[in-house]
């Protein structure tokens, strides 16, 4: 059985996920942005064995303690998209701009496409590309436990900014409707910030995607 829990990281309360197998306890985390010994400590509260880093995008709060977590511990780094190769190359200027603790530059270890998949353990979470927020913003589907870890795609309530270099609204839209939805209303999704909403429920109330 897959299993997660959420760890809000950095000033600006960025979703952390640990994901993990509870059988064999191998793990992956979703978005180190910062507060590593804060994360390393629920790692190691659960016995866990950490294993990947898996990335939505690139931004600060979402990918800030990536490189220095990956050089700590010798793990791969699995995402995002190669479209958000600017986020990272910038990490060093938005550190300096958030008032965030300087930056490791990283170089993933495995670009990711819409389609692909990650494995952990005997499980497969599902790669889509959803554009709009970052160009190179991916989410990762469980179908087994119906979740998805979505960043900064979807809010409950809301949607991503896209006033950053290279956003898209309609992209967001479309990358909402077109990939978000077929995992189905009783989806549960994490998202980046903020409390958890399944997309059925988004698709009722939500102020920008309702009704679609
Ligand atoms: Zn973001
Ligand atoms: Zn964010």
């Amino acid at each position: 059985m897959l299993r997660y829990h959420t760890i809000p990281v950095t000033a600006f309360q960025q979703n952390c996920s640990l994901v993990w197998d509870d059988a064999s306890l191998q793990a992956a985390v979703i978005d180190p942005g910062g507060d590593l010994d804060r994360i390393l400590a629920a790692v190691e509260e659960r016995g866990l064995k950490l294993e990947q880093i898996w990335l939505t995008h690139a931004h600060i709060d979402h990918a800030g303690g990536t490189g220095e977590l990956a050089e700590r511990l010798g793990l791969p780094i699995v995402g995002p998209h190669p479209g958000d190769q600017f986020w990272i190359d910038g990490l060093p200027q938005q550190s300096r701009m958030f008032g965030f603790p300087p930056a490791k530059a990283f170089t993933p270890t495995r670009w990711l496409a819409d389609g692909d998949s990650v494995t952990l353990g005997a499980h497969t979470l599902h790669v889509r590309h959803c554009p709009g927020h970052t160009p190179g913003h991916v989410v990762f589907h469980a179908p087994e436990i119906q979740r998805a870890f979505v960043g900064d795609v979807l809010f409950a309530g809301s949607i991503g900014r896209t006033d950053f270099p290279q956003g898209n609204h309609q992209q967001l839209l479309d990358s909402i409707v077109q990939r978000l939805w077929p995992m189905g209303d009783e989806t549960v999704f994490i998202p980046g910030h903020g409390p958890e909403s399944s997309f059925g429920r988004e698709r009722q109330v939500n102020p920008y995607v309702g009704g679609t």
